[in-house]
């Protein structure tokens, strides 16, 4: 992953550089939002990472579960969903730590990616972020997904749009766990597939905290 957050190949020779990182942010919400997303993934044998928030998975231990079951990939979007870049050290070190000590809890896997809600940040969130392990990203490609909610008709289509016009190779595309985007995604991991696009394995991003 280079400094815009998009993903670069470790090896030129060996990976192509027409990929997407697939993430999908601010869930565990419910079963009905999460299964289309999770079928989705499986259907174009994709990896994604849910960044996922501690309120959310007090709420549905079991969702969290099944998406570590389903072989998608955990990351940390802190415990309460707040602005961690108007927080102190405490504070934040509470919200992304306890988050850390669920996932372990509850999978065995302790999380190795971190993306602050809102983008935002400061010295302490990157800090503690470090601390923990995790690699720090925002996006690069923003599917606007969160912002449909008042659109009333052609909802999927606007979000397959709105990531196909700032598509780039190595794009870090954020989406949420909403239904529009579970509805969208089918579709949408087609045309990327049409257009020769892979999906990267979050297994396979070096997590190179130093
Ligand atoms: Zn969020």
């Amino acid at each position: 992953m280079n400094k815009a957050y998009n993903i670069v190949p470790i090896d030129k020779t060996k990976s192509p550089d027409k990929v997407v990182l697939l993430t999908f942010d601010d869930g565990p919400k419910e079963e009905a939002t999460l299964k289309p997303l999770l079928d989705a993934l499986d259907k174009h044998h994709a990896k994604a990472i849910f960044f996922v928030n501690g309120y959310r998975i007090k709420a549905h231990p079991e969702l969290l579960k099944e998406i570590d079951a389903r072989g998608q990939i955990i990351g940390n979007h802190s415990y309460d969903h707040i602005m961690l870049g108007k927080e102190k050290e405490p504070k934040i070190r509470d919200q992304i730590e306890r988050v850390q000590s669920q996932v372990k809890e509850l999978t065995g896997k302790t999380p190795e990616f971190f993306r602050p809600p809102f983008a935002s940040s400061n010295d302490a969130v990157r800090n503690v972020s470090k601390e923990n392990g995790l690699l720090f990203m925002t996006w690069s490609n923003g599917s606007l997904d969160w912002d449909l909610g008042k659109k009333v008709t052609n909802k999927p289509q606007a979000v397959i749009d709105n990531v196909m016009k700032q598509l780039h190779p190595g794009a870090n595309i954020l989406m949420h766990e909403l239904p529009w985007t579970g509805e969208a995604l089918d579709s949408l991991l087609t045309q990327l597939e049409a257009k020769g696009y892979s999906f990267v394995d979050p297994n396979t991003i070096e997590v190179n905290v130093k």
